[in-house]
């Protein structure tokens, strides 16, 4: 079985470290079944702020929020995510003895990604309007012969959400976009989102389980940052991954428990 793992930011600040997660993914590294992709966002704001560079944030009408990405702040994105993030994980996992390896987008040629040119977004005044895309890309192809070289030997491939664009530019990508774009191209078994939350929610209550026809009807009722995670949900299932679980990861052994669909929430073609 494969499984591609998604870590929300702050599963990965040192003092909120799940130790079962960790033995989780030490389970599932013995077996060599386990990708995981990382992201981070908040702790590239904190760094941005304090190098005084001011991060701005817009809205698409989707609802996708997404980092205004100029070319000062791909090159602090790229430092904090493929830098500290990355390897902060890759020794923290070391040290439980799982044999971490990370690697960007740019390693192997792992993530290109195409620039977007114009993007639209919600102005102040809730005006439609398209400003220029920066340095955020769409992924394009995923080099899946690294990826699963990597696990054949033993190696759990830790990948942080940055790309290499078509001019060899680096370029921000969504960190669940990346994880569904990964777990289609290695035909996935599995993706999981781990988060902050239980699950999708509606009116209070976490959705147990959920097709991609319902889920998708939903959408427009689902905020930024989950929304996301359902997009890209629903991409990689119609691209062939058996089932997407949005589960916390901060719940005793989040991995196996989502696998088992005891927690979270499951969607499926
Ligand atoms: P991550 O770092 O895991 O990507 P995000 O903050 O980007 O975390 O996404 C998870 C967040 O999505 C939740 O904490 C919640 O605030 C938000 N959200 C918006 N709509 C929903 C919803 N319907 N159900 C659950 N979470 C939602
Ligand atoms: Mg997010």
């Amino acid at each position: 079985m494969k499984i591609v793992v998604k870590i929300g930011g702050d599963l990965i600040k040192e003092d909120s470290i799940n130790k079962s997660l960790i033995e989780d993914f030490k389970e599932y590294a013995k077996n060599k079944e386990l990708i995981i992709v990382h992201g981070g966002g908040d702790r590239v704001t904190e760094i941005a702020t304090k190098l005084g560079k001011e991060q701005k944030f817009v809205i698409s009408p989707e609802g996708f929020k997404s980092r205004y990405t100029d070319k000062e702040t791909v090159e602090i994105y790229t430092m904090v995510m493929a830098g500290e993030i990355n390897k902060k994980i890759v020794r923290l996992l070391q040290s439980f003895g799982i044999n971490a390896i990370g690697l960007s987008g740019f390693d192997g040629a792992l993530l290109r990604a195409k620039r977007k040119e114009r993007i639209v977004i919600i102005d102040e005044k809730g005006r439609k309007r398209a400003i220029d895309g920066g340095y955020t890309g769409k992924i394009i192809s995923v080099n899946s012969g690294l990826i699963l070289l990597l696990m054949e030997k033993g190696y759990v491939p830790v990948i942080s959400p940055v790309a290499m664009g078509e001019a060899f530019e680096p370029l921000n990508v969504d960190g669940d976009r990346t994880a569904g774009a990964i777990a289609k191209s290695i035909n996935a078994n599995i993706l999981i989102y781990l988060t902050d939350v239980k699950g999708i929610l509606m009116n209070g209550e976490v959705i147990r389980k959920i097709n991609i026809n319902d889920v998708e009807k939903l959408l427009e009722k689902i905020g930024p940052g989950m929304s996301t995670k359902v997009h890209a949900a629903i991409d990689a299932i119609k691209g062939g991954v058996e089932k997407a679980i949005i589960t916390s990861g901060f719940i005793e052994k989040p991995i196996t428990k989502a696998i088992k669909e005891e927690e979270g929430t499951v969607i499926y073609l």
